[in-house]
């Protein structure tokens, strides 16, 4: 996500014009511009194989018949996954790693199992995509975004084997206005994020098995205990949060590891990344998510309750 300004010697400056003494020798032109073009050829190529292997996806999904279990059994699979994977309890040395977590929900839920993120990193989809190739990425698009998560999901898009899908409210942020009264979010923050996150997730949830989300013990309080699979009693289908026991150095060093994308607003002093009205910078020291919904008795949008 970060710009790379190349200069390609172009403009009034640049070499001699003919009858002119001669200076320092330009730069041949050609020779730095034909491996970025050949750079941008591929990238080119890349994305097109990748939006192919997407159709070539959807149109296999189309033709399966896929039953859902019963909410009784999906609730059976979830204790069994805890059973199995958590050992002694949340943070316990002998619970399950995020791969093994993983390779659990894949043979468990195949194409049933979707990944929701923020696009605040891009860890989580990239892990699950090792397994389970092409793997759908739910992103509640609000309509209330930063311009950099925007960038973030694109390039998610762009580099990651997975297929990322927006999950948007039904009314737009115009609508909304002129429904319910402009800028809801400072008069009713609740109501604006069950109408433009909660219930869009939830109805987009409904077509899966289980969902793996990017959530952390070390978020925040509310989320100290957060096993690595749970029975999600609000949206009704399994709950799974393999990077649970991860710290940020453990998130941060991942993502620098593979290279992977993350939102440039980590590194502009936004630990935790929501919509830009409801979201601040954090001071040096200040909890991670004491710039989501400042000033307001609330912590989580509903997603995670
Ligand atoms: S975070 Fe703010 S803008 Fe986004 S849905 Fe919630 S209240 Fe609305």
């Amino acid at each position: 996500m970060t710009a790379v300004s190349v200069s390609l010697g172009v403009g009034p400056n640049a070499g001699s014009a003919p009858g002119t003494p001669a200076g320092p020798a330009a730069p041949d032109r050609s020779a730095l511009a034909s491996p970025l073009v050949g750079a941008a050829a591929e990238a080119r190529e890349r994305a097109a194989a990748r939006e192919r292997a997407r159709a070539e996806r959807r149109a296999r999904l189309a033709g399966v018949t896929r039953r859902r279990r019963s909410d009784a059994e999906l609730w059976e699979v979830a204790r069994r996954g805890q059973e199995e994977l958590g050992g002694s309890g949340p943070g316990s040395a002998d619970e399950a790693t995020a791969e093994e977590v993983i390779a659990w929900a894949v043979r468990e839920f195949g194409d049933g199992l979707a990944v929701a993120s923020s696009m605040t990193d891009s860890v989580l989809s990239y892990l699950v995509s090792r397994q389970l190739r092409w793997v759908d990425v739910l992103f509640g698009d609000t309509g209330y975004h930063f311009a950099e998560t925007l960038g973030t999901r694109a390039a998610v898009e762009h580099e990651l084997d997975v297929t990322v899908v927006d999950v948007r409210p039904r009314l737009t942020v115009a609508q909304q206005d002129a429904v319910h009264g402009p800028d809801l979010f400072e008069r009713d923050a609740e109501s604006c994020c069950r109408m433009r996150k909660v219930e869009p997730m939830r109805e987009a949830l409904a077509g899966y098995e289980a969902w793996a989300t990017g959530l952390r013990r070390g978020d925040s309080a509310t989320r100290r205990h957060a096993p690595l699979v749970t029975w999600d009693s609000s949206n009704n289908l399994v709950k799974i949060n393999p990077i649970a026991a991860w710290s940020d150095d453990d998130l941060v060093s991942f993502a620098l590891r593979h290279r992977l994308v993350v939102n440039p607003l980590l590194n502009d002093g936004y630990p935790s990344i929501g919509c830009a009205p409801c979201t601040r910078r954090v001071a040096p020291g200040e909890d991670p998510r004491a710039g989501r919904w400042a000033g307001l008795d609330k912590v989580e949008c509903g997603l995670h309750v």
